[in-house]
């Protein structure tokens, strides 16, 4: 599909703004232990339990190498088709705060373990493609806590040292519905590789949001702001607008943009100043000397490489070319793994569209509605994917298929033994349905009447009461021929 241009403006006093958005967004690398120490990872522990000399960098401890995490954040290179360096460098960033015992952060600077790649959106006005600068590997730092009592400060050193993937794209980003749809794939690619669980309620998921305007037409880019380590899309979607309406009053007012880092105030709806924006220098970075250069040899990345699950771009792909699905089904299908998983594991035994309908439609309405993902379904796959066959063979009505839709959620019974249990097989033998309609005709003889006379759509009429005696158990398709049959 063509690149398309997406209309997202602020319109100002005198003309128009365009936004222009980069993220950093940091994942923390799906893994048990750090990247420096044995230290688990498990999140919910008691404050302080999984922290080891390494992480609280008493004197003289030597961090060691995860080498899990490398391959995880190769594969995650891969997976944004990019460049993976057989030479990077840990360097130390250097600053100070009560949660980051050494001092400072080892992370990656001028030699990042994965260069350019690329992600591509599936925006509903067409394919967006978005760079990707860089991935680098750095440590997280400990949490501060200054909320649960006025006079202290409380520090928990849990996070200290576990493995994050910084994600830098190009400032590519030009609205906050691309924000939304650029996040969501980033996640979904990592969930599918497995090295990200993307669940930004425990923080896995962070991004820090660069936000600048500029007038529409200008090339050059405007001052940018930082807003530092936002944790859900709509908060990053809220700053974002909050951030560029306030840079395009200060410029339309005739002042100009201070090169900042700023908070997202949740309660409030705004950002707020935190700190002067730190040029690179200020953190002194150097080549950490207790780390060797990492070098890789590519034998390593080719076998990464070729391990690599498929991913939901050639997942998409497959979908449309050999199940025939529309780019629209196939998009929701591979939004997810988890729901690729589920719709795959139907169709081994009913109909392709029919499974698509009943989960896009029919199941998504179920979950949303008990705000549940999929791998919490009440139904299962194999149950659904019966139910379906029962339709396509002509066992149940539509109809009755949806009344045992309903009964399978509180108990994911398999729908052959529910139907069978309520007698609810569809009537399919042609005598029992004849004498139903004669039933019905005889019943409504005027309308009968007016039918012969010129007024067709009564014959919609006679089929819902021929159905209505049923309770809704008659094979629609006989009905139908032998009611045209028998008002001739
Ligand atoms: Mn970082």
């Amino acid at each position: 599909m063509a690149e398309k241009k997406f209309d997202y403006f602020i319109n100002g006093e005198n003309g128009k703004w365009e936004v222009i958005i980069g993220l950093e967004v940091h994942a923390q690398v799906l893994s048990k232990s750090k990247l420096f120490s044995s230290s688990s990872t498990k999140f919910g522990a008691e404050p302080n339990t999984q922290v080891s000399l390494v992480d609280s960098a008493f004197p003289g401890m030597l961090p060691v190498i995860n080498q899990f995490c490398i391959e995880q954040s190769i594969k995650t290179g891969l997976g944004l088709k990019a460049i993976i360096n057989l030479n990077s460098v840990f360097d130390r960033k250097n600053y100070f705060y009560a949660d980051l015992p050494q001092g400072y952060q080892i992370s990656q600077y001028k030699k990042p373990l994965v260069g350019e790649g690329e992600v591509i959106l599936d925006m509903p006005y067409g394919t967006k493609k978005v760079g990707i600068e860089r991935l680098h590997l750095e440590q997280d730092a400990g949490k501060s806590i200054h909320d649960i009592d006025p006079d202290n400060s409380f520090v928990d050193l849990n996070r200290s040292g576990v493995a994050l993937m910084e994600i830098v794209s190009k400032p590519d980003l030009r609205s906050p519905e691309e924000v939304n749809f650029y996040v969501k794939k980033l996640r979904s690619i990592m969930r599918y590789l497995g090295t990200c669980d993307g669940n930004m309620q425990e923080g896995s998921l962070r991004a820090d949001v660069n936000v600048s305007v500029r007038k529409v037409g200008d090339s050059q880019y405007g001052t940018r702001c930082e807003i530092k380590n936002v944790n859900s899309i709509k908060f990053m979607q809220m700053a974002i607008e909050h951030e560029a309406k306030r840079q395009v009053e200060i410029l339309e007012s005739g002042k100009k943009i201070d090169q900042e880092t700023r908070l997202f105030d949740v309660k409030k709806n705004t950002t707020r100043s935190m700190r002067s924006k730190e040029e690179a220098h200020d953190y002194r970075y150097f080549p950490d000397p207790d780390l060797l250069p990492l070098k890789l040899n590519k034998g390593l990345i080719d076998k990464l490489k070729k391990e690599l699950p498929e991913l939901p771009d050639q997942k998409k792909d497959r979908f449309i070319k050999d199940h025939n699905l529309s780019p629209y089904e196939a998009n929701i299908l591979v939004s997810e793994k988890e729901i690729s998983d589920y719709y795959e594991e139907m169709i081994k035994e009913c109909d392709k569209k029919l499974a698509t309908n009943w989960i896009t439609v029919e199941l998504f309405a179920v979950l949303n509605k008990n705000n549940l993902s999929i791998s919490q379904s009440p139904i299962s796959a194999k149950n659904l994917s019966s139910l379906v066959k029962m339709i396509t063979l002509g066992k149940i009505s539509g109809k009755i298929a949806k009344d045992v839709f309903e009964k399978m959620q509180v108990s994911d019974k398999d729908p052959k033994q529910i139907v069978e249990e309520e007698g609810l097989v569809q009537q399919s033998d042609p005598k029992e349905l004849e004498k139903i309609v004669l039933e019905v005709l005889s019943k409504n003889q005027d309308k009968v009447i007016q039918y012969q006379s010129g007024k067709v759509k009564l014959f919609g009429y006679f089929v819902g009461e021929v159905m209505k005696v049923s309770k809704g158990k008659a094979n629609p398709n006989l009905v139908n021929d032998i009611l045209k049959i028998k008002l001739k």
